[in-house]
């Protein structure tokens, strides 16, 4: 516990690690306000595309927890940075919200509904018929098809939503073309992330609850992972799967506990 309390940079997954829904777990702002006193760098990851940075610093703040716009990183902005690098200057249609537009625009993306060079779908509620026969068409005229995150359902505090798994398999299905996805567990989500800190890969932790999604994606990413119980995996589970975090803690409160005993 001394070797991940020394580490120098923390990215830390969100739902199941900081807040639950609407509701800051236990810990979470002690463990906040303890990386800020120790000048730890620290980055909030979400596989959702749905919000801008600007706005989950908002969610945060009301619950508690006040840090900078700067300190958020989803996969919008990654699914943005990628597609900037593959083709920059590039054009394409979205199906998403602010959170994606925005990043996509600031990376030097146009939208095009006539013959972009990509289909990119998010996390939204505007979400119609017409839209997924606009996005269908478009890709089977060659436009590729990039999704923000392979996610099938979204936590919220009145039950799941469709994730943006769910959402473009019916452009996936109709047009026989399978989606690129950015989001965890693709480890390039976490390669970005350690781009955003300074310090070393060796001297950071990825932070996640979901064995599946967030420690292979550590893994993957070469990174030590630190799984929380305090989410979707349970202790119970770890005999299921061949790779296992490098440490297991309750919740994020316990890793400044444990140290300090
Ligand atoms: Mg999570």
């Amino acid at each position: 516990m001394d070797a991940l309390k020394s580490k120098k940079g923390f990215i830390c997954d969100m739902d199941g690690v900081i807040y639950h829904g609407n509701e800051l777990l236990p810990g979470a702002r002690e463990f906040v306000e303890w990386m800020k006193a120790e000048n730890k760098e620290f980055l909030f990851l979400t596989n959702n595309s749905q919000r801008s940075r600007h706005e989950l610093q908002q969610k945060v703040e009301r619950l508690g927890i006040t840090v900078d716009a700067m300190f958020f990183y989803t996969t919008a902005l990654a699914t943005a940075r990628f597609l900037a690098t593959q083709k920059p200057g590039g054009t394409a249609y979205v199906i998403g919200d602010a959170g994606l537009t925005n990043a996509l625009y600031e990376a030097g993306y146009h939208f095009d509904d006539v013959e972009p060079d990509y289909v990119v779908v998010g996390e939204t509620r505007s979400y119609s018929f017409e839209k997924i026969q606009q996005a269908i068409n478009l890709v089977l005229k060659g436009a590729k098809l990039v999704g923000t995150n392979p996610d099938l359902l979204c936590p919220t505090n009145a039950g799941p939503i469709p994730g943006c798994g769910s959402l473009i398999a019916p452009i996936e299905y109709a047009t026989g073309r399978k989606a690129y996805f950015m989001g965890k567990p693709n480890p390039l989500m976490i390669r970005h992330a350690l781009r955003c800190l300074t310090c070393g890969r060796e001297e950071t932790v990825f932070i996640g609850d979901q064995m599946e999604t967030d420690i292979i994606a550590g893994i993957n990413a070469e990174v030590d992972t630190v799984l929380v119980l305090s989410g979707v995996t349970q202790e119970a589970d770890l005999v299921k799967y061949a790779y296992r975090p490098t440490y297991v803690v309750g919740g994020v409160g316990d890793i400044i506990k444990k140290t300090d005993q």
